[in-house]
Formats: structure tokens, sequence, C-alpha cells
């Protein structure tokens, strides 16, 4: 059984890194890399003195890539050291043996890409250690005569510059992105969630609620006569009060429930693991709390709010939101200022309206 979320469920973060196309690119890049080595040995070769190393070395990318191809439960650590760290290792491995070395070195700016692209900061260091030290070592065993003093230095600089190039840009996309989520998820009035991210949260908890057997409500609320707090103290007093009773919900909610501003003055409370009357009895407090905060002002806020829970005739988020929506539309009817839970008597009297 699912225990209730121990934090307020939040929208889901935008990802850049996916470590699952890192795990797929890896993969072919290691399987490409063992036939380009092979097919060395078939294509005219200016000196064939390398070929027996070059098929033992054929064998490192090969595992690594069907390692990432078919590794069942691979963990993003996992990936990520088979992917970056092993491809740092097998171009070591055919720096030090191939012959002529060409333009081999320049193999190394693959894994610095990915590790830049993919990995944190300190597994970019400990990478960019392991390519310094194992390209050094290769540098140091091979035959070829094109090596000159300044190829390790330049060779690692490259790689170096490459990562942390990567690594710059990776790190103000993600944060950009990170910007764009929360102007795409957060009224920017209230602080509150928007009703585009409510509504997956609200997916998922119903969802969750269903695995758990755990019951869920949602309260929503509509202040009353909104338009006349507009029409005789203006906009901005309009918008400080929807601020506070912004405020009072965020204040009112415990750490499991989340609450959003779904329209102008129209507010959703999804309460896990609160049924029915539960549901009533916080609403009402709410309420209460509204009418006391705003008694001393000029500016009295009411509200009305609609209450409705999973089971029985509503299974889906869908006929959780539209019951609420209905009894809200009763309190309304009912003359404001109250709490109505949701019934199959409204859903029979507005169906027969419509
Ligand atoms: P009811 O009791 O039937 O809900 O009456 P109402 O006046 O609250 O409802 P109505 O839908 O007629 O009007 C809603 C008002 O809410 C009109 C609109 O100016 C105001 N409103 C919506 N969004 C905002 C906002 O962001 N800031 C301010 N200040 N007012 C807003
Ligand atoms: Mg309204
Ligand atoms: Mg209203």
């Amino acid at each position: 059984m699912d225990a209730p979320a121990a934090t307020r469920p939040a929208p889901e973060a935008p990802k850049l890194a996916d470590l699952q196309v890192l795990r797929k690119l890896a993969a072919l890049g290691f399987l490409a890399g063992a036939l380009l080595d092979l097919g060395t040995l078939v294509l005219p070769d200016p000196d064939p003195r390398d070929h027996t190393h070059m098929v033992l070395i054929a064998l490192l990318p090969l595992t690594f890539g069907l390692a990432l191809l078919f590794g069942r439960r691979l963990s993003d650590r996992a990936i990520k050291l088979i992917a970056v760290s092993g491809g740092i290792l097998t171009i070591s491995a055919m720096v030090a043996v191939i012959l002529p070395l060409g333009a081999a070195l320049l193999f190394y700016c693959w894994p610095a890409m990915t590790a830049g692209y993919f990995c944190t900061r300190r597994e970019l260091i400990a990478n960019m250690v392991l390519l310094a030290g194992t390209c050094g070592a290769a540098l140091a065993v091979s035959r070829s005569e094109e090596i000159t003093g300044s190829t390790w230095g330049v060779t690692v600089s490259i790689s170096v510059i490459v990562a942390l190039g990567v690594s710059g840009l990776v790190r103000r996309n993600v944060a950009l992105l990170e910007q764009l989520h929360e102007v795409a998820t957060v009224d920017a009035l209230t602080g509150l969630l928007n009703r585009r991210a409510f509504e997956p949260i609200l997916e998922q908890e119903v969802a969750r609620s269903r695995r758990a057997g755990v019951p869920v409500s949602v309260a929503l609320f509509d202040l009353d006569h909104f338009k006349l707090v507009n029409d005789r103290f203006g906009h901005a007093a309009g918008d400080a009060a929807l601020q506070r009773f912004g405020a009072l919900l965020q204040a009112e909610t415990r750490t499991t429930d989340v609450a959003a501003r779904t329209g102008g003055e129209e507010f959703a409370v999804l309460l896990f693991g609160t049924d029915t009357e539960g549901a009533r009895t916080w609403a009402e407090g709410v309420s209460a709390l509204l009418i006391a905060d705003t008694l001393d002002d000029d500016i009295v806020l009411s509200t009305s709010v609609g209450i409705a829970t999973l089971g029985g005739t509503i299974t889906t988020p869908d006929e959780l939101l539209l019951a609420a929506d209905r009894a809200l539309y009763a309190a309304k009817a009912a003359g404001r200022r109250q709490v109505v839970v949701a019934s199959p008597e409204h859903q029979r009297v507005l169906t027969v309206a419509a």
C-alpha cells in the first residue's frame, strides 16, 4: 500500500539530460566504433603492425555497447560510467596501439562532450582526470612517430574545453528551462500552482488514491461577488484580496495537499487522505477564516465551495472536478457563502437543466 506522500506533490520538473538517450547513443557509438576498428583490418592500411592489437581492442567497445544495449536494471550512474568512462578507456586503448596515430586523438571529443552534457561536476572532473591519465599512459606506450612534446597537453586541454563548454551551455539551458517551467505552472499573482499544473497532479493523486485505498477530495472555491470588489475598490485592491486568499489557502493546506488558482477568482484544493466530511469541515474552516480575515477591512470577502470525493459514481479525475463544480454551482444558487457537498441530486438537476 502506498504511504501518503510526505511532501507536497509538485509538477514534474523539466529534464534536459535524459540518460536513456545517452544509453542508446553510446551503445550505437560503441558498436559503430567496434565495426570501424575491425574495418581498418580489411581497408588499405599504411601501417599494418597494429592489426593484432586492433582486433583485441575491438572487444572493449563491443562489450560496452552490448552492456548498454542489453544490460538489465542499469542505474543512471552505471550508464554514465560505461558510456563516458568506458568511452575514454576505449579511445585510450586505441591511441596506445593504432598506427599511424593520425587524427585518432580527436575521438576524445566524444566522451568529453557526453561528460559535459550528462555528468555532474564531480563526475566531470573524475572523467577528465581519467582522460588525462589514460591518454598520457597511451601516448607513453605508443609506437607512433607523430607524437610531439605538446600532444598530451593539447589533447587534454581541448577535451577539457569541450567538456566545460558543453557543461556550461547545458547548465544555462536547464536554468532557462526551469524558469520557463515556473512561468508555465505557477500563478504569478498568488504563487499557487495554475490549472495547467493542477490537472496532471490531480490525475496522479487520484491514481495514487486508488492504489493506496486512501480517500481523496477536491474543494473548489469561487469568491462571492468578486466583481463588486473590483468595482468598488479598484483592481489593485482586488488583486491584493486574491493574494491574501491564496496565502490563506497555502497556510491552511497540509504538505500532502495541493492548492491552485484555477481561474480569476477560482481556486481548487486537492485534499489527499481526506474524506467528504473531513473536506467539508476543512472548507468551512477556511471560509470562516476568510470572513474573519477581511472583517476589519473595508472589503468583506466570502466564498462558495463545492466539495467532491472520489468513490461511488465518481471514478475519474474529470468526474471528480465536474462533481465539485456542480456542487459549487449549487452553493452559488443556494445564496453563496456556503459549502456544498456533491450529491447525485446536483448531477441529476443539472443534467436535466442542460
Ligand atoms: P459570483 O458570486 O457569482 O462568483 O460573482 P462574481 O462577481 O465573483 O463572479 P463573476 O464571474 O461575475 O466575476 C468574477 C470577477 O473576478 C470579475 C473579474 O474582474 C474578477 N477577476 C478575475 N480575475 C481577476 C484578477 O486577476 N484580479 C482582479 N482584481 N480581479 C479579477
Ligand atoms: Mg467565478
Ligand atoms: Mg465569483
